[in-house]
């Protein structure tokens, strides 16, 4: 374990008072303190905005996008491909401040900074070519000339969760940027900061200040707002929340991607590389201590390699080095707030209560910060008990036996979340029929997570109670734009030339449907 490190020494509070100005809010507005989960010191004073101040960067944001939906698309790929840069080339600076506000472990603050050079890479890249007009079959073969375009939606409303405070701020603005819309955005009150040095950071990459618009405030009343403004929303966070954004944008007939929660299983099937799995399964399940959407909480391993696995498996959470660390000397860092240890520690005294065994870890570590807790990993749990039932989305994983695939495959899909999924086989045939036969939006094989969400070109979201809509590849652009269909009648009107009867017509017609049918036009 390690020492506590001072997150004064590396946070600049000179800039956070900068950035926090950056907030659409009025001059003398409420504000709230923004504490480091490392230590529970403050921050900085985060100002509140008010439904006006949303309606009022709605209002600018709007007038924004039509100047840079008149851009040519190749102009605005090229400043997402200098956020790509910038975001590298200032690691060390934005991976200390994600550290500060989210209370994160180095490696997996990294993984954020990393995640958003793939996307700013891949929009930057495919951008331009996913949303060129591309010709489709007319009416009439020679005749009618289809055309399909994307214009852009306008005001996209983000609004993001507390966990990824860069990555989830930035990589689902990148999309609509390039599509052509302006952004009003609302970070998490716990993930402000981070949210506006990234606007900072695309500013300087040359993104024009009125397209990206940070608000902050109550989820209810200030995301609210976002949603009643919005011409489109991205919405991560909790499925209970996606439910009321989801109603409310249905009354409006506004469209959405909702990018929610998640009872991820992994598979360990008898033929699997148990070393490889079991690193693996350590990074999947405590990850980001766990806060991870796509992170695993059922472990279901093969019966005949229950004993091996577990052993590799948690001698590596044993050797887990959690604490406050500016460097990559820990594994895991802290949970972000008092509300997230109390969710854990119910999930724990819960099971245990009702008869789970302790495997390893089990206690908060008030020792190393205020919301430290062990990784921990279960045994004998059941449904009926919370970490059964519910999303813990903290450092908790539960193992189970299983007889075979079809018993494992089963027990997997018994949620109705269906986010993301792990199969662990040395036969890849083998995990790629058991990957098809899993409801998730996202199956990695040999992998916890990050193969699936690492390859952009990939659509990313959930099945069921995980989500409507994907981010990332060709999808997470073009769900920012709206698809008009163009079509150029040439030569003909589609109707019986001057002097033909309806009958003839009708015949001509029917016959000529037939020949393309023959000649397997679609
Ligand atoms: P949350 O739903 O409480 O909050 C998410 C965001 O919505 C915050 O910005 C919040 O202020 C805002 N919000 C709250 N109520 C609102 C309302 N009525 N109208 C509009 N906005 C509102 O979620 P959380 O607890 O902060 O985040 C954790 C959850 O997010 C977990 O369930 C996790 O699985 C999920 N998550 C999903 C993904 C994914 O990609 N599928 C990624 C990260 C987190």
């Amino acid at each position: 374990m390690s020492s506590t490190v001072s997150v004064d020494a590396v946070v600049d509070h000179d800039l956070l008072e900068r950035l926090t100005d950056r907030v659409v809010a009025r001059p003398r507005a409420e504000r709230v303190v923004a504490v480091a989960p490392f230590s529970g010191t403050p921050l900085a004073e985060v100002p509140l905005s008010t439904p006006d101040d949303v309606a009022a960067a709605a209002a600018a944001a709007r007038d924004a996008a039509h100047w840079w939906a008149a851009r040519p698309v190749a102009e605005r790929a090229r400043i997402i491909g200098r956020i790509h840069d910038l975001v590298l080339d200032r690691r060390a600076e934005i991976a200390d401040l994600v550290q500060a506000e989210a209370g994160k472990a180095r490696r997996d603050a990294f993984e954020e900074v990393a995640d958003v050079a793939l996307a700013a890479r891949y929009v930057s890249a495919r951008g331009p070519r996913v949303l060129r007009e591309r010709r489709r079959l007319g009416a009439l073969p020679g005749l009618t000339r289809a055309i399909e375009g994307y214009r852009p939606k306008g005001v996209v409303g983000v609004i993001s969760p507390w966990n990824y405070p860069l990555t989830l701020a930035i990589s689902d603005c990148l999309p609509a940027f390039v599509a052509g819309n302006a952004v009003v955005h609302k970070p998490d009150s716990q993930a402000v900061l981070t949210a506006l040095l990234a606007r900072s950071i695309a500013i300087e990459a040359g993104l024009p200040e009125a397209l990206w618009q940070i608000v902050s405030g109550d989820g209810p009343v200030i995301g609210g707002a976002v949603v009643e403004h919005a011409d489109y929303v991205s919405f991560t966070g909790s499925t209970a929340t996606g439910r009321i954004v989801a109603a409310r944008l249905g009354e409006r007939l506004v469209g959405a991607s909702l990018e929610l929660g998640g009872k991820n299983p992994m598979l360990i099937l008898d033929d699997a590389d148990l070393d490889r799995a079991a690193e693996a399964a350590v990074r999947a399940c405590f990850s980001n201590a766990g806060q991870l959407c796509m992170s695993m909480e059922r472990l279901y391993v093969a019966a005949r390699v229950r004993e091996p696995f577990l052993e590799r498996f948690l001698g590596r959470v044993e050797s887990m080095r959690v604490g406050a660390a500016f460097d990559y000397s820990c594994d895991m860092g802290s949970l972000m707030s008092q509300a997230q240890l109390d969710k854990v520690r119910s999930h724990v005294d819960d099971a245990v209560a009702k008869g789970a065994r302790v495997l390893s870890g089990g206690r908060a570590r008030p020792d190393l910060g205020p919301w430290f807790h062990e990784p921990t990993v279960l045994d004998g749990v059941r449904p009926g008990m919370l970490a059964a039932d519910l999303e813990t989305f903290g450092p908790l994983a539960s193992v189970y036996s299983v007889a075979g695939d079809d018993e494992a495959v089963e027990l997997a899909n018994d949620t109705p979340y269906g986010l993301n999924a792990s199969v662990w086989t040395s036969d890849l045939r083998r995990g790629v029929a058991v990957a098809r036969r899993l409801r998730a939006g996202s199956v990695n094989v040999n992998e916890g997570y990050s193969a699936t969400w690492g390859s952009h070109d990939l659509p990313i979201g959930g099945m069921g109670a995980s989500g409507l809509g994907r981010r990332h590849g060709r999808e997470g652009i073009l769900r920012y734009t709206e698809p008009q269909a163009i079509a150029v009648q040439r030569a003909h009107n589609i109707a019986p030339p001057a002097g033909m009867s309806y009958d003839t017509f009708s015949d001509a017609l029917a016959k000529s449907l037939r020949v393309m049918r023959r000649f397997g036009r679609p």
